[in-house]
């Protein structure tokens, strides 16, 4: 009820900071302060995660997942991967949010998509993709910062607005559509893209991993003769490889692990 209420009074104070009578200047140093808080609460994070996975998971022409019944192996694999992260990593929500990880059949896209409250889509064609498994840690860890650092729903209500993340929460078919559209194809601020890039490299300095795993993923999207769907909504440049590595060298990582071998066998799972 509180949150609510709260949301109500930013809600119209949105609304107001929006109108035309302020000046240029005022309206900018409204939305640079709106950048760095989010007016959703924590358990709507997770009440809206709940119910945009429910609709994903129903939508099966669009998500195809991957059934738990005939690919055990790879799920317990991939699930591995996220507890290593889970286990070392030092996240704010660890065990408050789902960390679920699901995996979608479809071999011809290169993506991946964190929801609010920590539910995790990763395609086979990323999977497929990716060269070791440092490289699908660095993926998973950036995934993990976008959701445990909350950008999304930050990045939703500025593009959304409030009130169809809310309506999303109440189960409006239509606002948990716009809002899913919205995640698979949010377009994130580059520094929240530079956070989860600082982020996944923290999660893995402590583990045995190359703790860099996100810029040999970045380093080899660049090298593809069109740009893949993850690099339309994760934008990337060479500095971006550059500012992971020079994360790793900052922090002191030691990890040189790549399980490269161990990777090409698993991905043999994927038919
Ligand atoms: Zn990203």
């Amino acid at each position: 009820m509180k949150n609510i209420l709260i949301n109500s009074l930013l809600f119209v104070l949105l609304i107001s900071s929006s109108g035309c009578s302020f000046t240029k200047k005022a309206y900018k140093s409204t939305t640079t302060a709106l950048d760095k808080v989010n007016i959703f609460s924590v358990e709507e994070d997770i009440k809206l995660g709940k119910q945009v996975k429910a609709e994903i998971e129903s939508d099966h022409k669009k998500f195809p997942i991957l059934k738990e019944s005939s690919n055990r192996d790879l799920y317990r694999y991939v699930r591995g991967l996220r507890d290593i992260i889970l286990k070392k990593g030092n996240l704010k929500y660890k065990n408050k949010f789902a960390w679920e990880v699901k995996i979608i059949d479809d071999k011809k896209t290169l993506n991946a998509f964190a929801t609010p409250g920590g539910y995790i889509y990763i395609y086979t064609g990323l999977i497929k993709f990716l060269d070791s498994e440092d490289q699908l840690l660095g993926v998973l860890g950036h995934e993990m910062a976008h959701a445990d650092r909350r950008h999304s729903t930050r990045q939703l209500t500025k593009s959304l607005g409030i009130t169809v993340l809310l309506n999303a929460i109440l189960k409006d078919k239509q606002a948990l559509e716009q809002v899913i559209a919205g995640i698979i194809g949010l377009k994130f601020s580059r520094s929240s893209e530079a956070e989860a890039d600082e982020y996944s490299v923290r999660y893995l300095c402590p583990t045995p991993y190359n703790a860099a795993g996100a810029a040999g993923f970045f380093k080899k999207m660049l090298n593809q003769p069109s740009p893949p769907e993850f690099l339309s909504t994760h934008p990337s440049s060479k500095s971006r490889v550059a500012d992971i590595e020079a994360m790793k060298n900052k922090l002191s990582c030691r990890g040189t692990r790549t399980n490269r071998d161990k990777y090409t066998r698993i991905k043999r799972m994927i038919r």
